[in-house]
């Protein structure tokens, strides 16, 4: 062949190439166009007839704090299930997973000053922390414990005493606004993604100190422990909650009663009995109840089943537990709501889904992710060993939404590229909304993570911060009244369109690389 020739032929083959390649990727964001009439209608449908907003109010105001392994979360589990079934869901259960331990309510406290002059005090319990034996009326007593040689100091000095054990925390002037939205620039900021070396430790750690300061209050008999509300979130009466490692481990004692109160009130105390050394009076009094019974922790299930692909699935979901001191509403009753509301609004529609749609409630999240790793070892594999269990190959994606009521924004990619495109066509329809964003980097914080770390494609949504981080999350004032239900209703419309496509999309979503083993068991002990 003539070199002429050999370069035509090269030419014509170069053409046949990238015609072939223009029309695959023509075809594959075909495929990725959603379907703008039933766009349409779940924006109807989810804007005009929203229900969200009645679930996060009944869910937070009437069944109130979640606590895993109370009463009250074993209320929001029937009542979801009974949401599930009215809205036509099917196999709808509340799925057990063993050994979550003991659980925990708060039924009562109360804290007051009585000298030098009466004032009511902002107090909360820690969670997991016992009931005081009745009303403690006596002396606040301070102490400075930093190691374990402070101990024979107040050796004998502590029975039964209303004993400050933190340092006074100073309570910060606010000059920025508690609630923000997301601007160009800082979801342009969210475009880069940072790169580590190294995994951040685990958090884990074993605090031996903590252990020794607990053990020599318990061994001096103290009447109850009072600490001052948290690092962050601290101000205006707002107070941060806090549990007690392994608390719910039933062989180990049962922690001290422990009231946190409000940073200014706590502060107010200390300064009277340390710097003024005047005489003051406290009243304090916790009662809480264990649940030793039933030691197991549940997932509430739902299903839409699917029709061609019924075996995949597409999950979505939010944890229905929550911290004690407000009603857990932004964290996370709305991520539930949001969940059954997606799933409402498609089963409105009629829509019949090829693949199978779950929404799945979790419990313990606040605990460690505790139900969605049970779930995660109980259906997917071993993330020790990345042995994994046939389910793992049938799971197309898992949506989760819980970073408070703020609407979405966008998605993180969660590192994976060949998402992006497909992504950004799913939001198109919906920019005017706020939602525009696909961002690559990674996050974490709430139970997508579980699956992720077993290499199935699960995600969070980049959503409005509002005044989530500054003044709601895991505080007293995490109450419906700091709740957008319009936010909401956006972010209900989005996860229904995100759920829909990928429930119909011709491919499962594409998956990133499996993950490397993990170093230590997904599953921690409690
Ligand atoms: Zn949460």
């Amino acid at each position: 062949m003539s070199p002429r020739k050999i370069a035509l032929k090269c030419f014509a083959v170069l053409m046949a190439v990238s015609a072939a390649a223009y029309l695959s990727a023509f075809l594959f964001a075909a495929t990725d166009k959603p379907d703008l009439d039933v766009m349409n209608r779940i924006r109807f449908e989810g804007l005009k007839h929203s229900q969200v907003g009645k679930t996060v109010a009944y869910l937070s105001d009437v069944i109130g704090p979640r606590p895993t392994g109370s009463p009250e979360i074993e209320r929001a589990n029937r009542w979801a299930a009974a949401k599930m079934k009215e809205w036509g869901l099917e196999n709808v259960a509340l799925e057990p997973y063993a050994d979550f331990g003991v659980g925990w309510a708060l039924r009562y406290v109360s804290a007051h000053l009585l000298e030098p002059h009466y004032a009511p005090l902002i107090a909360i319990s820690v969670e997991w922390g016992s009931s005081t034996k009745g009303k403690i009326t006596g002396a606040p007593v301070c102490v400075d414990i930093r190691s374990e040689s402070d101990f024979a100091r107040y050796k004998g000095k502590l029975a039964g005493k209303i004993v400050l054990y933190q340092p006074p925390q100073p309570v910060p002037t606010h000059f920025t606004p508690d609630a923000r939205r997301h601007d160009a620039a800082s979801l342009s900021a969210l475009h880069e993604t940072p790169i580590r070396a190294a995994e951040p430790p685990d958090p884990d750690y074993v605090r031996a100190f903590d252990d020794d300061l607990e053990e020599f209050f318990r061994s001096e008999g103290v009447g109850v422990l009072v600490s001052s509300s948290g690092n962050a979130r601290r101000e205006f009466g707002t107070v941060t909650a806090r549990g007690v490692r392994q608390a719910r481990d039933p062989k180990r004692p049962r922690p001290l009663p422990e009231i946190i109160l409000a940073a200014e009130h706590y502060n107010r105390v200390h300064r009277i009995v340390e710097e003024f050394k005047e005489p003051a009076r406290m009243e304090v009094e916790v009662r809480a109840e264990f649940y030793d019974k039933d030691r197991r922790g549940y997932n509430v299930v739902g299903e839409i089943r699917g029709t061609d692909k019924a075996d995949e699935v597409v999950m979505l979901g939010g944890h229905i537990d929550s911290w004690s001191p407000g009603t857990g509403a932004a964290d996370d009753a709305a991520g539930c709501a949001v969940s059954l509301e997606a799933v409402r609004i498609l089963k409105a529609l009629g829509i019949r889904p090829r693949r199978t749609i779950r929404v799945v409630l979790w419990s313990a999240e606040e605990k460690g992710w505790v139900g969605s790793k049970a779930y995660v070892e109980k259906h997917f594999g071993d993330t020790t060993t990345m042995t994994l269990k046939p389910e793992h190959a049938k799971v197309s994606g898992y949506f989760n939404y819980d970073n408070g009521s703020g609407r979405i924004r966008g998605i993180y990619a969660q590192s994976n590229a060949a998402l992006k495109p497909v992504f950004e066509a799913w939001l198109e329809p919906f920019h005017d909304l706020g939602a525009t964003e696909v961002v690559m980097r990674d996050t974490g914080g709430s139970d997508h993570g579980a699956l992720d770390y077993i290499g199935l494609p699960a995600f969070q949504f980049i959503q409005d911060p509002l005044d989530y981080g500054t003044r709601v999350h895991h505080t007293n004032m995490d109450v419906f009244d700091h709740v957008s239900v319009e936010d909401l209703m956006q972010a209900s419309v989005v996860m229904a369109a995100f759920v829909h496509n990928t429930a119909m999309r011709e491919e499962m979503l594409p998956r990133k690389p499996l993950p490397d083993p993990m170093t230590y068991p997904i599953r921690r002990l409690p």
